[in-house]
């Protein structure tokens, strides 16, 4: 019989409403997975090879065949030469293979030699085992991964992994919770019938833990896991400062990465995280000192927090004595007719840089994890020596910001514009009006 061309397209999506926090479906596609054709006729089906879908989730699959009427089935993996999402056992180490997934097949045989399977969407009541929750969970896993690997690559070729990540899901964790393994490089979402642990911001939080093991100095051999509670309550009170600082890092990370890639967003919830004020250090973290604020892993996510805080000289963080309306959250307050002095503006960006070595600017090494001397207060110091945006008496200012026993506010970095000529005068906190309503989240 005559040889033809058969030519399968398609297009893999998944649906799903968690990423950007509205709760309302989103439609993304998926990149870079691998697509594996079957076909059949009258017997069992033949592999007719892989491919790779394209940025926007499309592929097409060609191979010479005769024109006999045929069946196709398609298969995905989640996986390529970055990322794998793997199916977990019991188990926290080994490697598992990542599932063949079918998300087509024909009823019967059918003529070819053309043949589009159309857009194959994972989701909530979808058939087969495309809208299978496990599956679902492991393509949303798939695209945010793939997308802050994308992203990362297209920011700085420095924030790129140096090596293939991998997800397990759904994994059961002997402690039963989240974790990220240095040695297997492997984050593992806890998800049992009794204790399901999956979110997107937990996903991410152990994804920067391995970002954190790839992006370090001198710290090969260190805690190879960390363990990570949904919460980070359950964490002691006082820890080493290197893991207070990994953990807290994570954490804003976490959050940080959603409000830039996915904040803008309809409707999008992943606005910014705030910093906290003295009081809430003080009376709510349980942090009596700057020094308790550097080996706690709230303190550091809330002391990372102000380093891309936007508004600071328009917030007054108060006393640790002085309860302010908005707590935890710093207030509110009025700066039209004072000149202050220029945000930093940092973003997540910039906050990743500082972990680079920079010999020109004294730093010959990469930011050491495991270093006890690498506190959240060394990193301000870095990334004031590293980040032109970033001043010296800017990074001062934050430094007292996160010291629960100051009473410096950024006000006082402020002028008062007068009309008289040489009548500007440095200002003092209290002259400006507190806006008292709670800040936005
Ligand atoms: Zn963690």
């Amino acid at each position: 019989m005559a040889q033809v061309t058969w030519t399968i397209t398609g297009r893999l999506t998944v649906e799903e409403n968690e990423v950007n926090g509205s709760g309302q479906p989103m439609t993304r596609p998926l990149t870079n997975v691998e697509v594996e054709v079957s076909a059949s006729n009258f017997g069992a089906y033949a592999s007719w090879g892989t491919v790779r879908t394209d940025s926007d989730g499309y592929f097409t699959l060609r191979e010479t065949k005769d024109q006999s009427k045929r069946k196709i089935k398609v298969k995905v993996r989640f996986t390529d030469s970055e990322l794998e999402i793997n199916t977990g056992a019991l188990a926290n180490v080994g490697d598992f293979l990542s599932p063949a997934i079918e998300v087509f097949e024909h009823a019967n045989e059918v003529e070819g030699p053309s043949i589009n399977i159309g857009t194959r969407c994972f989701k909530a009541g979808a058939g087969g085992e495309l809208g299978d929750r496990d599956n679902r969970r492991r393509a949303i896993a798939w695209y945010v991964c793939k997308k802050l690997i994308n992203t990362f690559q297209a920011t700085d070729p420095y924030f790129d992994f140096k090596d293939k990540v991998k997800i397990i899901y759904p994994a059961n964790v002997v402690s039963g919770l989240c974790y990220a393994n240095a040695l297997t490089r492997s984050v593992y979402m806890h998800t049992t019938n009794s204790k399901d642990l999956w979110d997107v911001q937990v996903l991410i939080h152990e994804f920067m833990h391995l970002w954190n093991y790839d992006h370090n100095s001198g710290t090969a051999n260190w805690f190879g896991a960390v363990f990570c509670p949904p919460d980070l309550s359950t964490h002691s009170q006082a820890e080493r400062r290197p893991i207070a600082f990994h953990e807290g890092f994570a954490e804003f990370a976490a959050w940080e990465l959603l409000h830039e890639v996915w904040g803008d967003e309809p409707d999008s919830k992943r606005t910014r995280q705030l910093p906290y004020t003295r009081y809430a250090l003080v009376h709510d973290l349980y942090l009596d000192t700057v020094d308790e604020v550097e080996q706690n892993d709230k303190g550091v996510y809330r002391a990372l927090c102000l380093l891309v805080g936007r508004a600071i000289y328009a917030r007054r963080f108060g006393t640790k004595n002085t309860r302010l309306d908005s707590n935890p959250y710093p207030e509110k307050v009025e700066t039209s007719g004072f000149d202050c002095p220029e945000n930093p503006k940092l973003t997540i960006w910039d906050v990743l840089k500082v972990f680079q070595a920079n010999p020109a600017k004294g730093y010959s090494t990469e930011w050491q994890v495991g270093n006890n001397d690498y506190g959240v207060r060394r990193f301000f110091d870095r990334a004031a020596g590293v980040l032109d945006k970033l001043d010296e008496a800017t990074k001062d200012l934050l430094l007292s910001l996160i010291d629960p026993n100051s009473v410096e506010e950024p006000q006082s970095r402020c002028q008062e514009l007068s009309w008289q000529i040489g009548g500007t005068q440095p200002i003092d906190a209290g002259q400006l009006t507190s806006v008292k309503k709670p800040l936005t989240r």
